[in-house]
């Protein structure tokens, strides 16, 4: 019994140091900082996934005159880069935003690949229906990304 009291208060000891360290006169420790090169990293995929969004924009007139190879190609060809994008971009996020941007990038290949299903039985009503449903999540997506290029933001991440 003794020993447990002396472990418990050197625990104890250990835990007071640590909050007081931690409730320095610093408040700044609590918000996670972004290198120079993640930020312009995090500013590169952006500008690539607003390019992909412009390109998935291009789905339902293509859907609506049936050019169901062109959308087959702009499935597999830019758009095929996307998944792979958003998760190199989910990496360099706050932990928290990282799994949400990965669930996030999860449905949007769904939708992706649901599309791709409805080009080879060209079912106009499944391919828009996902569509509108991959650009609601994209756009989940892009709402997770800190706009690194605001200062203001930077105290936020
Ligand atoms: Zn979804």
């Amino acid at each position: 019994m003794i020993r447990f009291r002396s472990i418990l208060a050197l625990v104890l000891a250990v835990i007071t140091t640590f909050l007081v360290s931690c409730g320095g006169p610093t408040p700044t420790a609590q918000a996670p900082t972004y290198s120079t090169a993640q930020i312009e990293q995090i500013q590169r995929y952006s500008e690539d996934l607003e390019i992909l969004r412009e390109r998935l924009l291009s789905i339902p007139p293509l859907v609506q005159s049936s050019q169901w190879n062109d959308v087959k190609t702009l499935i597999h060809g830019p758009l095929g880069e996307l998944r792979f994008k958003m998760l190199n971009l989910a990496r360099l996020l706050d932990p928290k935003s990282q799994e949400e941007a990965s669930a996030v990038s999860k449905e949007v290949f769904g939708h992706l690949v649901n599309i791709d299903e409805a080009t080879q039985t060209e079912d106009s009503a499944k391919a828009l229906r996902n569509y509108n449903e991959v650009l609601k999540d994209f756009d989940a997506f892009l709402d997770l990304i800190p706009d690194v290029t605001k200062p203001e933001n930077l105290a936020l991440l």
